[in-house]
């Protein structure tokens, strides 16, 4: 039976069962199934446009995704309408202004192919399939982020579609509040149909992973700690232990036991500084000896999206996150204690990203999350079918949770947060208030309001 709301939804909205449904609520999260009532790709503006006005008329909340990377940790999508914005046009890039404008539904290999070729690049992260513009309102924490701080600063413009279906152009100058919620303030504020953003001139760099047996663990995680601690803003690194599966694409050298991996980029003003940075971190690794695979080389910003090796394949990840404070070798110990060789953990990853250098600096021009002043992001995530089962790999979390505890901040980044369930607080109270004050006079009817990010520690609410 056809029910009302099909009868008046506009031709590209999709029900379940329908090819376009399944289409339309894709994730690469597959623990966090997207289930709304109804869903669409929207592959122009007057598609949003329209899928929005129907919502409006029914008085049903919209929601809206592109990648579904985050997917485990939206709220669940019950009796909404979910818009996949997938609009076309391509990257455009003004060499010039060293402007990229990035329409919605891109991911950052688009961008950096775009750009690349012009010497530029853009603040992506390490994973070329995520979604820009998803990346970008959450902050993003950018494998350039120590030398340019939060991706989201670079943000000069932002193509938004309201609850009331108009299109605005949002900017420094035109509605600076709305422009200040919408980098990092969690979303729920209307479909972003394209972002300006800018791009930074890149000559040479050096960037790459090496990985080391579990045996050189300890080795490895203090020199590289060692390191952090005196660590130019030029280079930006992770650190992570790894429990890789025998998966044909793995190099059989990183299968059958925890290796530990060093991966980064090293910027300079000319190759021969960045390669002079590149080394200051990885001479003392190298000293160590043991490494079964090293790709730390020469290149161009092409390459940046290939070297932390981040899985493209949809997959259900289940773990955790949280910002740390300065752990000292004993918040280094407890870290590789719980991760590394002997301690039966079944994360796939369990990972520590360096933040400080630009990261920790204010911007003022900034949205309402504009920097991280703690040191290190914490990131573990298992994949039950390939290692434990979901009720182990969240027990093994809380195990990690509770022996770093002295140096969890209670902080997030909220591109990170992997669940639902798991504790999550980016802004303050005063910032969260301040957001929801934007959202109420652009969205007074709370069309948008399921798409805003929870919080439940600093801000003492959820949903
Ligand atoms: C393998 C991997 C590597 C990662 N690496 C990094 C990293 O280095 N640095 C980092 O900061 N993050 C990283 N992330 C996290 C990533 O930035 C977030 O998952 C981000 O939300 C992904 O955006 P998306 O659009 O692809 O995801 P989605 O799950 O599709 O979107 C997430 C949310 O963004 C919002 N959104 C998306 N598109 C739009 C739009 N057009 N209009 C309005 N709202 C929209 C919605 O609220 C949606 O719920 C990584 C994630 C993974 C899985």
């Amino acid at each position: 039976m056809v029910d009302a709301r099909q009868e008046i939804a506009p031709a590209s909205v999709a029900f379940p069962g329908d090819p376009a449904y399944a289409e339309a609520t894709r994730v690469y999260n597959l623990a966090g199934p997207a289930r709304p009532a109804a869903a669409l790709t929207a592959t122009s503006v007057g598609d949003v446009q329209a899928a929005v006005g129907y919502a409006a008329a029914l008085r049903q909340g919209v929601r809206v995704h592109t990648t579904g990377h985050s997917a485990a940790a939206a709220p669940p999508m019950d009796g909404a309408l979910l818009i996949r914005p997938l609009l076309g046009g391509g990257v455009e890039i003004d060499v010039e202004r060293r402007l990229a404008r990035i329409p919605a539904g891109t991911s950052w290999n688009a961008v950096v192919r775009a750009a690349a070729p012009h010497g530029l690049a853009a603040p992506h992260g390490t994973s070329g399939t995520v979604g820009a513009i998803g990346y970008l309102l959450h902050g993003g924490v950018s494998f350039y982020g120590r030398k340019l701080g939060m991706a989201a600063n670079h943000i000069r413009a932002v193509e938004l579609v309201t609850a009331d279906g108009r299109l605005r152009r949002i900017s420094a100058d035109e509605d600076p509040e709305l422009f200040w919620a919408l980098r990092g303030g969690g979303g729920g504020l209307g479909v972003v149909t394209a972002v300006e953003l800018a791009l930074f001139p890149v000559a040479d760099l050096v960037a790459g992973a090496a990985f080391w047996s579990g045996k050189n663990a300890e080795a490895v995680v203090h020199a590289w700690y060692d390191w952090t601690l005196r660590a130019p803003d030029e280079v930006s690194t992770s650190l992570r232990i790894m429990n890789l599966p025998d998966l044909p694409e793995i190099p059989p050298m990183l299968k059958g036991g925890p290796v530990v991996c060093v991966a980064g980029v090293a910027l300079g003003d000319d190759t021969d500084s960045a390669r002079a940075h590149a080394h200051g971190l990885l001479d003392p690794l190298r000293a160590i000896g043991g490494a079964v695979l090293d790709t730390w080389q020469d290149g161009g910003p092409e390459v940046v999206p290939e070297v932390h090796m981040d899985p493209e394949e949809p997959g259900a990840f289940i773990g955790d996150h949280f910002l740390l404070a300065e752990p000292g070798r004993d918040g280094m110990a407890a870290f590789l204690r719980l991760t590394g060789e002997g301690s039966g953990s079944p994360l796939i990853v369990a990972e520590l990203r360096q933040l400080g250098g630009r990261f920790a600096v204010p911007d003022p021009s900034g949205g309402v999350l504009n920097h991280l002043n703690q040191r290190l992001a914490y990131m573990g995530a298992g994949v039950p079918a390939l290692r434990g089962t979901p009720a182990e790999i969240i027990e093994h979390c809380d195990k990690v949770r509770a022996a770093l505890a002295p140096w969890d901040t209670r902080r997030t980044a909220p591109g990170f947060v992997k669940g639902l369930d798991r504790p999550r607080g980016h802004l303050t109270e005063d910032d969260l208030r301040a957001v929801d004050h934007v959202r109420a006079r652009v969205d007074p009817d709370g069309l948008f309001r399921g798409d805003a990010m929870p919080e439940t520690v600093l801000g003492k609410r959820s949903a």
